[in-house]
């Protein structure tokens, strides 16, 4: 486990990636891309296309992909870090670094939550979170980049307050119910608030996830009109059928999907979004650490359960993971485009898979094998730990 500064090593460096078989885009609307090669300097993607179109002059860095798959980075659009690669949740140490195994690239703080005597006054948790944002900014572990400083509202909180948590750096609320406001009418209210001074928002869905937390139905969660619906399939316990379709039709938000919410549910939402014609609002996220564990995988079996049950392409799985995220959470990765972040997931077939092409294995309930994850150019891991193992595994040809 290697823990980095977020600060990249100085002086400029070009990556070229080269014998993809398959470019995943991440956007839905073209989730394939007609290319092999990759080119990215500093970090930033340069050029997409064939090995022929790439101008590869002065590469530092050389992958041979060996005919793997490339994707963005993986998105986890829900989880509840606390202090670097520790979590109190599961006393656990290294759950970021197992889920860089995982292809995950990116987290996203839906509160920290766990933090041992979480400050519930104003000025607390104020503090609590710019301190999280701060830490989380200056320190990657093993090179991921979470997104963290997500205060959870109470009911005495001001106007003022989500303007100074702005200034201070603040992008994010925690889930809405986590601390003391459970009402549509003050949640509605403060998310305004945030929403104003460009903090986004989110909402947990469904019943209490452990004891001492409590119920927020479609009424709260439709009433607080928070960005992001978070795991709309429950956290574990998920709301009836009725009310997940009521939320789905009743607001235009994002649809968040988590591993560790009830499955039938999930399906459900799924679903109910691809009815609508409206497959981009739905984004990914495990809810890690949580009483279910960590799952450094959860995102690769959201994207296998929701495409081999929910009938879904798993090429166009993969965006509700990556591109989908980005877009709502206007982040400069999770796509395959020049201008983002090279941050990249390879992977094959498992061995011995059914499937006789990675998305067919996919199509089949199967995880993919991570060959090598990449963020911001740099190789961050080989064949991972976790993941079954690939059938083939790139290589670094120049470092
Ligand atoms: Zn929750």
């Amino acid at each position: 486990m290697s823990h980095e500064a977020a600060t990249p090593a100085a002086g400029p460096r070009k990556t070229v990636i080269r014998n993809i078989g398959l470019v995943l885009s991440g956007a839905l609307e073209n989730p394939i891309l007609d290319a092999d090669t990759i080119a990215a300097v500093d970090g930033r993607i340069t050029q997409i296309g064939r090995a022929r179109d790439i101008d590869a002059e002065g590469a530092t860095v050389i992958i041979d992909a060996k005919g793997c798959a490339l994707a963005p980075g993986l998105i986890d659009s829900h989880v509840h870090p606390v202090a670097g690669d520790w979590t109190p949740r599961q006393n656990q140490l290294g759950w970021i670094d197992s889920n860089l195994n995982g292809g995950i690239t990116t987290m996203i703080s839906a509160g920290e939550v766990h933090t041992p005597g979480r400050p519930r006054d104003v000025i607390g948790l104020k503090a609590l979170a710019i301190s999280a944002q701060r830490q989380f900014a200056n320190f990657r572990p093993s090179g991921v980049k979470v997104h963290a400083g997500a205060p959870c509202i109470e009911p005495e909180m001001t106007e003022q307050d989500f303007k100074d948590l702005a200034e201070a750096g603040v992008k994010l609320l925690g889930e809405v119910g986590l601390g003391g406001v459970k009402d549509g009418p003050t949640a509605r209210r403060m998310v305004a608030w945030a929403r104003k001074y460009g903090i986004q928002s989110t909402i947990h869905t469904g019943g209490p996830s452990i004891p001492g937390s409590g119920l927020i139905d479609k009424d709260v969660v439709l009433e607080a009109d928070t960005d992001v619906v978070g795991h709309i399939n429950g956290g574990h316990t998920a709301l009836p059928d009725t009310q997940i379709r009521c939320i789905c039709e009743g607001c235009k938000r994002g649809l968040e999907i988590v591993h560790n919410g009830n499955e039938r549910a999930a399906l459900y939402a799924l679903r109910a979004a691809t009815e609508m014609k409206q497959l981009e609002r739905v984004i990914l996220g495990t809810d890690a650490p949580a009483g279910s564990g960590v799952q450094p995988l959860g995102i690769l079996r959201m994207i296998s359960m929701l495409s081999a049950l929910g009938d879904l392409p798993a090429e166009q799985a993969i965006c509700l993971a990556t591109g989908n995220t980005a877009r709502m959470r206007k982040l400069d990765c999770g796509l395959i485009e020049t201008g983002r972040a090279a941050d990249f997931v390879l992977m094959d077939t498992a061995q011995h898979s059914a499937g006789e092409t990675l998305l067919d294995s996919i199509r089949l309930g199967d995880l993919p094998g991570i060959g090598m994850v990449i963020i911001d150019g740099l190789v961050r891991c080989q064949r991972s730990r976790n993941t079954p193992p690939a059938k083939r595994i790139p290589t670094i040809e120049k470092a």
